[in-house]
Parts: structure tokens; sequence; C-alpha cells
């Protein structure tokens, strides 16, 4: 496995890259790849931010001014793809071509499931986030390059990825040095009550309308497994993208005396996304893993090619298995 020093090394002696992470963002996944998009950017690299997907709402403040492609508007030749926070390169959220023509691949990322995929890999599966190990990179490359790349901005996106992916330093992911980590970007200048308010606290009136009818799906088995289910004319009738579903998922869990909590969330016809999520003891990355998905021991995600009530069906079944 690469260190860290290997991976500055090779970003020192190189010029061009593309920052990417996977489809469906969200904090942590914007958060890592902002970090080093800033961070390149510092070092004079030339650099393009590139994701195929739509941000999510409660992002936008950190995205502001910032240039997203998609990958068709990407001409950068002789590149080094830095993918971050991704788990598999099929989930790179940028088109094949530019995965095929990179001269390398860097990948940073904690996914349970991720088998190393990159040329350069740095890869911690007990990091609480991608940006805990952003945080780790940029703290070295600062010292290397004599540069302080931990500016307010990125201070900033690092909180947003942190927060996000321990819940709130609630998770069994936050360690110590998830905690050392806040306390230093607090230092650095992080503006962490503008990124509360935008995650969690700036949710659209009819994002509540859409929740009180998800909730109202809420199906409870054995008082272990809880199941919610979006369809996609229920996201229509209240205005509320695909992509801006990730502060439902946790309801699934969040019940006294459930284990495992499903959302299912129905993309387009025959095409269902399962969120995943457990408390205790179900390693619901191998769930997913049946399905051609993955994740994290505790939070993962997989996609089913069938309807709401088969897909509900398939991934019961496979739960009710190892409850
Ligand atoms: P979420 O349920 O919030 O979409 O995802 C939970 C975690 O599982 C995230 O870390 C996400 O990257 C991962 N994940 C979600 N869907 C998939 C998938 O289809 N394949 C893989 N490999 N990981 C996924
Ligand atoms: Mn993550």
């Amino acid at each position: 496995m690469t260190n860290i020093n290997n991976i500055i090394d090779y970003i020192n002696g190189s010029n061009d890259f593309v920052v990417t992470s996977h489809i469906s963002p969200d904090g942590d996944n914007i958060g890592s790849t902002l970090s080093m998009y800033y961070s390149l950017k510092k070092l004079g690299k030339n650099v393009c931010y590139v994701l195929d997907d739509q941000m999510p709402l409660n992002m936008q403040f950190l995205i502001e001014g910032v240039e997203i492609l998609k990958s068709s508007e990407c001409d950068m030749k002789d590149y080094t793809l830095i993918s971050l926070d991704c788990g598999d390169r099929p989930r790179i959220c940028v088109s094949d071509e530019i995965k095929d023509n990179a001269v390398k691949l860097i990948c940073i990322d904690h996914h349970a499931s991720n088998e190393a995929f990159g040329d350069l890999n740095y890869i911690d599966v007990d990091a609480s986030s991608t940006c805990e190990l952003m945080y780790n990179v940029l703290v070295r490359m600062s010292e290397v390059n004599n540069i302080d790349f931990i500016d307010a901005k990125v201070a900033t996106a690092l909180y947003t990825g942190l927060v996000t992916d321990t819940g709130n330093f609630a998770y069994s992911n936050t360690h110590a040095s998830s905690f050392e980590m806040a306390k230093e970007l607090l230092i650095k200048g992080a503006k962490k009550d503008t990124v509360i308010q935008n995650v969690f606290q700036s949710n659209p009136y009819n994002y509540y309308k859409l929740l009180g009818e998800a909730l109202n799906t809420l199906d409870i088995v054995d008082g272990k497994v809880a199941s919610i289910s979006i369809t996609k004319e229920m996201l229509k009738e209240n205005a509320i993208s695909f992509n801006d579903l990730d502060g439902i998922t946790p309801y699934t869990r969040d019940i006294q005396g459930v284990e495992v909590g499903i959302l299912i969330k129905e993309k387009k016809e025959n095409e269902v996304k399962v969120s995943l999520r457990s408390k205790n003891y179900v390693n619901v990355s191998e769930i997913a893993k049946v399905f051609g998905g993955g994740g994290h021991v505790r939070a993962s995600g997989c996609t089913i090619f069938d309807s709401v009530e088969n897909a509900k069906a398939k991934v019961l079944e496979q739960v009710l298995k190892t409850i």
C-alpha cells in the first residue's frame, strides 16, 4: 500500500490533474474533492474538478464559485486522475474515457469494499471519512512544501465531510483523531455554524411533506429491520431531487430495537437505489455486495434493477439471513 509521502512526491512532480469522487455526491465526497482541488490550485497546478452528477441542495454553499465540469467539458491531456471517497472504479463519477486516458490513478478512500484500484492508493477503512485522510495528506503536504494548505476554505470543506460521515460525531467511525482534527480545523477557521446550518438546518418545506409521506411507508419486520420506500412519483409531486434524500436514511435505523435500516429510492422505472444502515452488529457492506454494491460496515448501498416492491423483498430476504 502506498504511503502519503509517495502520493505527495508524485503530486509535486506532476502538473495536470482531474479530481473527482463517486456518484450520488455527499458531504465527504464534495469536502474531500474540494480540499484537494483548492490545494492543487495553491500549488500552481492545472486542475479540473469533474463530476457527472447533480450536487445536493444542502452542499451548494460549499461549491459556490467553484467551476465543476461535466466529463464532456474537460479537455485536459496527460493528466493524473485523483479519485476521492470512491470505493470502486465503476462508481468514479467521470466518463470511461477520462478514466481510461489518465496517466495515473490516485485513490484516496475509506470504504471497506475498496480493493485498492488506484496506481497509488491511500486507503484506511477505519478512518471516519475521506476528509480525515485528506486532512492527514494536507498536514504532511504543508510540512513538505512549506505552504499552509489548510486555510479557512479548506478547513470548512474538510469539516463538512467529517460531520456528515460521522453523523455529527455520533457513529462508531468517530475516533479520538476525528475530534483532534475537528479542533485543528476550527483553529484554522472552519465555519462550523455555516456548515451545520446549511447541511442540516436548511431543508425546504416540501422536504417535510415528502418526509411525511415517506414515514407512512415505514415497515418494521421482527422489530429489528425497518424500511422506508420513496417512489419517483413521491419525488415528483413534492419537487424533491433524488440526490437530496440523505437526511431521510437515518430514520430507518434510529428506531428503538432496530438493527438494520433500509431506504429504498426509485430512480427510474425498474431502477432502485438502496441505502443500508446498521446500529451494532450487522455488516451491511456484505449485504450490499450481494447486489453488486458496497460501502462501509455500518453504511452501504447498492442499485437493484427491479420494481420498488421486488427490490425491497430481495434486500429484506438477505438482511433477515444475517440478523
Ligand atoms: P448511501 O446509502 O448514503 O448512498 O451510501 C452509503 C455508503 O455506501 C457510502 O459510503 C457510499 O459511497 C456507499 N455506496 C452507496 N451505494 C453504493 C454502490 O452502489 N456501490 C458501492 N460500492 N458503494 C456504495
Ligand atoms: Mn466517505
